[in-house]
């Protein structure tokens, strides 16, 4: 018998191979109220849109085990072109920066693929070793740019000046040299036809499969015989896990602000909109009904506030973060039969494909060590 501490996306996978593959016994502890992590998502009462509790999640890959994994349930994958808007000078630009972004940010008159790379060659900054975001930025798409763009968003955001992060934060960034205004270009750009919380159900519906909800790990523990598993494998964070360690890693979280607004149709243009303007307090606004073209009579919005307090979705890199999670990850690795996968217990911010395709090889693993 095994034990899995966490039902998100990583979790779910890994009790999903051990029932299914290995035909052994899971117990699952969750300490929210319900499965699926922060993919967890719900249909709205009152507008009867599908929501997700914690922000938008696209799910994109390049990545053909994963596809071909996640198509290997019952829910159908619809494709879906993500876009988003950021509203700046009182106009709606497209993100990624791309010609359009350009030309109406900075009143140039690009026309084509080799104009924009001339244009970016020209402003891009060049550093001989990029030690930050603000430099990763910078040497992508330029000053005025980054300037508009990127940095009071990035500050609204992590509470941090791109200086103070390190650069892997705005690599995730894409710039176009064409009119491509989606924001993904992966080969698979998808949505689920009913929902994470439906395919993560999909995945633990194995009668080997035994789910605990509103149970903290560390109450668990003090309750129960760990001795009787395998093996447990903690997706919490990291850092939660040494509960009698006080230096602890951030995270940023989120405060979403709801509001419906009855017999409208749309409330903004799009699915998603930024708002790097330091005057407005919230990063961005999200309105599900845009996703798969939902069908209602009225519409419901989020509007995103990060903050410091909270259930932790972003683990933030900075340098101090960096070396205190190598600390915790010396402790993870002497811990007798705990196995620490996902990003919590990574510290590292990892796209939905990334968190299956970490279950996936994790699982091959422990596979090749019940075999031999
Ligand atoms: N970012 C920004 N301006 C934008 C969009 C993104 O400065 O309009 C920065 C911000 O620091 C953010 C990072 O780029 O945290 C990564 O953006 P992404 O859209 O991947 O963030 P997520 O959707 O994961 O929150």
């Amino acid at each position: 018998m095994y034990l899995i501490i966490g039902s998100g996306l990583s979790g779910a996978v890994i009790a999903e191979r051990i029932s299914n593959i290995l035909k052994e016994k899971v117990i699952i502890i969750e300490k929210l109220e319900h499965i699926g992590g922060n993919c967890y998502d719900y249909i709205d009462e009152t507008t009867g849109i599908l929501c997700n509790k914690y922000g938008a999640h696209i799910f994109h890959t390049n990545n053909e085990e994963v596809w071909e994994y996640i198509n290997s349930f019952e829910t159908k994958w619809i494709r879906w072109e993500h876009k988003v808007l950021s509203l700046i000078d009182n106009k709606y630009i497209p993100i990624p920066i791309n010609i359009t972004s350009v030309n109406e940010l900075l009143n140039e008159t690009i026309n084509n693929s080799k104009e924009m790379d001339e244009w970016l060659k020209k402003n891009q900054i060049k550093y001989e070793n990029i030690k930050n975001s603000e430099e990763m930025a910078k040497s992508r798409i330029g000053e005025d740019l980054y300037n508009k763009l990127i940095k009071n968003y990035t500050y609204k955001q992590w509470n941090k000046y791109p200086k103070e992060l390190d650069k892997s934060v705005l690599e995730r960034i894409p710039v176009k040299n064409n009119y491509d205004t989606r924001y993904f270009t992966d080969k698979y750009q998808v949505l689920p036809d009913k929902g994470y919380t439906n395919f993560i159900k999909q995945l633990l519906n194995n009668k080997l499969i035994t789910i605990i909800l509103n149970t903290d790990y560390n109450e668990y523990k003090k309750n129960n015989d760990l001795s009787i598993f395998k093996k447990i494998i903690y997706t919490g964070s990291i850092d939660k896990y040494f509960d009698n360690i006080n230096e602890k890693l951030e995270y940023r979280s989120i405060n979403f602000i709801k509001e419906i607004y009855e017999n409208m149709n749309y409330y903004q243009p799009n699915s998603v909109i930024n708002y790097p303007n330091m005057n407005v307090p919230y990063t961005r606004i999200v309105e599900y009904k845009h996703f798969l073209n939902q069908k209602s009579k009225h519409t419901i919005i989020f509007k995103e506030i990060t903050t410091d307090i909270g259930e932790p979705y972003y683990p933030v890199p900075t340098e101090r973060n960096k070396l205190l999670y190598d600390k915790y990850k010396e402790l993870a690795d002497k811990e007798n039969n705990v196995l620490f996968v996902g990003r919590l217990a990574n510290y590292k911010y990892f796209n939905m494909d990334e968190a299956i395709n970490n279950s996936l090889l994790f699982f091959d693993k422990i596979n090749l060590t019940m075999v031999n």
